[in-house]
């Protein structure tokens, strides 16, 4: 079991368990995760969804290995595994109509940002750090290019063009996060701001949803996810063409990198 599922006070508390792992998402975890999100959509006790992750770091992104990953390594396969997972999983979540809440701690590693992305809100830990390092793996980003709505244009390209990590305090300062609380306050204040939601009446909860949602469809959202997500697959293209595998990885040179920007992060 790599997801937690837990309703008390109207409040649905979904959580990643998988802290061995720094909450990696393999196949079964995604596939547990959106069985849970449907579960908490489709229950009438339930009036607010948290996600929440146990463990020192919110999730450390995809994993590969495991049951469920492309059978082969096609692009037509690689597609059809990240349009379910990667795409459609991060879109029904976004749409469930009812208020979501997310809380980040510690590391959110590109595809960790296809689990809080769709939330409605989401309170960060002052530890947090939210990065989408790809661009060294020969792509343009995440499967769920929500980076251009979420951080604006040029921070979007800063980020994914030097694969360094957003703190909390800039991911509040671009509205990316409502607000950053202590590690320790982190599951008592989103509790809180939870429990305050849930006294509002559901329809006009989901009507707020729905018009906040629709004016970002209305803008391009939806098209424009649907279409990076293409943009996407044509990384995996040309990787699988240069090299046979789906990412352009040296992989020891990329965990170097990675390593070292954690590590001069964590210095300042
Ligand atoms: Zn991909």
């Amino acid at each position: 079991m790599y997801i937690l599922y837990e309703v008390a006070d109207r409040i649905a508390t979904i959580t990643l368990n998988r802290p061995e792992a720094a909450n990696a998402q393999n196949m079964e975890l995604l596939d547990e995760l959106d069985a849970a999100w449907t579960r908490a959509a489709t229950d009438d006790e339930v009036a607010v969804i948290i996600l929440r992750a146990e463990g020192k770091h919110f999730s450390a992104g995809h994993d590969l290995k495991g049951p469920g990953k492309p059978a082969k390594l096609t692009l037509e396969a690689i597609y059809q595994v990240e349009a379910r997972r990667y795409l459609e999983y991060s879109l029904r979540w976004r749409n469930v109509p009812k208020p979501s809440i997310a809380a980040v701690q510690g590391r959110c590693i590109a595809g960790a940002l296809l689990l809080c992305w769709p939330c409605d809100l989401i309170i960060a830990a002052e530890d947090a750090l939210f990065s989408d390092p790809v661009v060294a793996m020969g792509i343009g980003g995440v499967e769920y290019h929500g980076h251009t709505w979420e951080l604006g244009p040029r921070k979007a390209k800063e980020i994914l063009f030097t694969g360094r990590a957003l703190t909390a305090q800039e991911a509040e300062q671009v509205g990316m996060v409502n607000r950053v609380v202590p590690r320790a306050a982190l599951d008592t204040e989103t509790r809180a701001l939870a429990a305050h939601i849930a006294t509002m009446p559901s329809f006009g909860l989901r009507q707020a949803k729905r018009a906040v949602n629709q004016t970002l469809d209305v803008q391009g959202f939806y098209a424009a996810i649907q279409s990076v997500f293409d943009v996407h697959q044509t990384g995996h293209g040309n990787a699988l063409s240069v090299s046979g595998l789906p990412v352009l990885v040296n992989l020891d040179q990329m965990k170097t990198k990675i390593r070292s920007n954690n590590d001069q992060q964590e210095e300042q």
